[in-house]
């Protein structure tokens, strides 16, 4: 069964694990941090339900809770999904649910106060220093910053989930499409003239994870792909494919000082840090444009990512799971990437990415 986290949107303090339909009550105090005294030590009542995936949330206290600006009135009761934000009191702290795929493991003592080797291979992986709680690693997006502001230990305020696809897609201004079982964003580094990202709300880590249960997800996201091509205003006169990177190159480092500990073992398909319960990346199905006109298009591991076996058909995804109960990833996959440029339409190969971009001018639509 997953778990279900409650995370406080603006004070990163710890996300707050909810059972299974067992009820706990919220407001101000040394769990939430809130000292504001419009906010009643028992302003909410909350209860999951971690198979359906939502929270119930009733309003005990007299002033105004509210979730995505409707207020829920005291006494009240409303669901709260993925997705949608809940704020405690007066429109103020903000929080977020959702439900992750394992249940955390406490930590004894002597882990809490020597961190794990893994952890320890983790941090130096990127440029060995602290800095906000998760980096993104892939090649994509800046680099995090290198420190800490002065004389401080938190992480940066930009919030828990600090960078990349998790925090993009809770963000309203990124969401092109949402319902209740995900989210549509455009690829904040588009590898085309259309590129979006179908996540859904639930944490899948990646293709690895993925199992009979998610077929009906999975069909889901592949239909609200097929909507945006639909109203895509160039549909007509460019070729669009649907599917996922074998290997998902969104990775993110946990720095979270007193908590480094992941679990899983071998791959990131199963790597979550057990004090934020993060994981490590987030399936995602592109929907992109096969002109691969853009400026972000920058080097052989983008190329190669997309016009090779390393982009699996969402069509193929669904019938492995349905066909295996798994998707299996070949052995040598990561080896694609290091193949020759080579045009995906006439099979030319071109030396250099600026030679292949000039190619690929000639295949244009006019
Ligand atoms: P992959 O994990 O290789 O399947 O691809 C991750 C995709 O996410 C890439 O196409 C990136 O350009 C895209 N991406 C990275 N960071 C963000 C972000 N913050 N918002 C939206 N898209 C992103
Ligand atoms: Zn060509």
């Amino acid at each position: 069964m997953s778990v279900c986290l409650l995370v406080s949107e603006d004070d990163p303090h710890k996300p707050i694990q909810l059972h299974h339909q067992q009820p706990v009550t919220l407001g101000r105090g040394p769990e939430t941090k809130i000292k504001d005294k419009k906010c009643s030590r028992e302003q909410v009542e909350l209860r999951a339900d971690c198979n359906r995936g939502f929270i119930t949330v009733k309003q005990l206290g007299v002033n105004p809770t509210n979730v995505d600006g409707v207020v829920v009135g005291k006494g009240n009761q409303v669901s709260v999904k993925p997705g949608q934000r809940l704020y405690l009191v007066n429109q103020q702290y903000p929080y977020t649910v959702r439900f992750t795929e394992d249940t955390p493991t406490p930590r004894s003592a002597a882990e809490k106060s020597k961190p794990s080797k893994r952890a320890h291979r983790m941090s130096s992986e990127g440029n060995g220093e602290k800095s906000s709680e998760h980096h993104r690693m892939s090649d994509d997006s800046p680099p995090p910053k290198k420190t800490l502001p002065s004389g401080s230990d938190k992480p940066e305020s930009a919030g828990h989930w600090s960078q990349g696809l998790k925090v993009s897609m809770q963000d309203p201004k990124m969401q092109v499409y949402k319902d209740d079982r995900v989210v549509v964003i455009k690829d904040k580094y588009p590898k085309a003239r259309y590129h979006w990202l179908v996540l859904p709300w639930d944490s899948i880590s990646s293709l690895k994870a993925l199992r009979s249960v998610h077929v009906e997800l999975l069909k889901h996201m592949q239909r609200v792909g097929d909507q945006m091509l639909q109203q895509c205003p160039d549909a007509h006169k460019l070729r669009f494919r649907l599917g996922y990177h074998a290997i998902p190159s969104m990775r993110y480092r946990c720095l979270h000082p007193d908590w480094l500990l992941m679990r899983g073992g071998r791959g990131l398909s199963r790597m979550q840090c057990l004090g934020c319960l993060f994981l490590f990346s987030h399936v995602h199905l592109h929907v992109i444009s096969q002109d691969f006109d853009s400026p972000c298009l920058k080097n052989k591991k983008h190329w190669n990512s997309f016009t090779t076996d390393y982009f699996v058909e969402s069509r193929d995804v669904i019938a492995m799971l349905e066909h295996d109960g798994k998707v299996t990833v070949k052995e040598g996959t990561s080896e694609l990437l290091k193949l020759p440029l080579r045009c995906h339409l006439c099979r030319q190969e071109q030396p250099t990415i600026p030679k292949l971009k000039e190619h690929l001018k000639t295949h244009l639509p006019s």
